[in-house]
């Protein structure tokens, strides 16, 4: 087999902090906090490049987002992927799941014959953890979900995982093209390289692709295509801590303290 030819998913989310729900429209107002790129998906693609190192070939980058995106993207060229596809149309607009993997399949149908498919664990704003299944399902391809760890056999054309399960791990294997989903924290994800400055830059490593480039199916992208319907939403309350002050002197506040920890024991 050739080098092979990966693509990670990479989903660009609004910083947590800074995230408020529209409670009219009952959707997170993602326009309103800073983006940046989902974290567990730079895990994801820290091993799709750790692939490259070892093994050659191309790491794309694919994402379906608003154009606003691009220069939170552009870090993973600078980081050393070769280019990214991002799937953007007025129609993919609040897409749930299973409109999202339905539009991303088609970004990977198009971009053609690819070898690996990673994602992250679970986005940070969504976190279904449900698109890595639902691109394996749209593609019919095996899955090998929550890896630490991955290597290819590019003779045989397999993929082998390994997957930490309590007291041990799992290895697993199943032939390429597959979807891979990356355990959250299981490497640590390099840094920008500044002498990708340039190439990070370069205006023909950012594809745009919309519903019509891509031959989407309008009843199966966007609202159209989302069966799930949020319906209502509440605020969390925060419960307000018991606290007592303790005075005195620092001998009659140990004491007290001690008292306290006694009773609550
Ligand atoms: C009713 C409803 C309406 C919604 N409306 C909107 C909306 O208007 N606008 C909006 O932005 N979101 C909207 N969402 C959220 C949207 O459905 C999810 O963001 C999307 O389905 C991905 O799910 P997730 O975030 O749970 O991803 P997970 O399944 O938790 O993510 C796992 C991995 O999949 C990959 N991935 C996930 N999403 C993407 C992506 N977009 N591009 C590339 N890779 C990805 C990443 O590798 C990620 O680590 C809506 C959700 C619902 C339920």
């Amino acid at each position: 087999m050739a080098e092979p030819r990966i693509v990670v998913c990479v989903k660009v989310v609004p910083k947590p902090e800074e995230v408020r729900v529209n409670p009219e429209t009952r959707l997170l107002d993602r326009a309103s906090a800073r983006a940046e790129i989902n974290p567990p998906d730079m895990n994801a693609l820290e091993l799709a490049l750790s692939l490259k190192d070892r093994y050659g070939g191309t790491v794309e980058i694919l994402t379906m987002g608003p154009p606003y995106f691009e220069p939170t993207l552009r870090v993973g060229l600078a980081m050393g992927a070769d280019c990214i596809t991002l799937l953007s149309d007025r129609a993919f607009g609040g897409a749930d799941t299973l409109a999202t993997t339905y539009t991303l399949t088609q970004g990977i149908r198009k971009l053609g014959a690819v070898d690996l498919v990673i994602c992250g664990e679970e986005s940070s704003d969504g976190a279904t953890g449900q698109v890595p299944q639902g691109l394996a399902e749209w593609l019919d391809w095996p899955q090998l979900t929550l890896l630490t760890a991955i290597e290819l056999d590019l003779k045989t054309r397999a993929a082998r995982g390994r997957r930490s399960i309590h007291g041990g791990y799992e290895l697993l294997e199943v032939p390429l093209p597959c979807v891979v989903s990356v355990k959250s924290a299981c490497n640590e994800p390099r840094f920008m390289d500044y002498r990708l400055k340039a190439k990070a830059a370069e205006a023909q490593r950012f594809t745009v692709w919309n519903a019509e480039a891509l031959g989407t199916d309008p009843q199966y992208t966007g609202q159209a295509g989302s069966p799930t319907i949020v319906s209502g939403l509440a605020e969390a309350s925060t419960r307000e801590r018991r606290r007592e002050k303790i005075t005195g002197t620092p001998e009659e506040i140990a004491r007290a303290l001690a008292k306290v920890i006694k009773e609550s024991i």
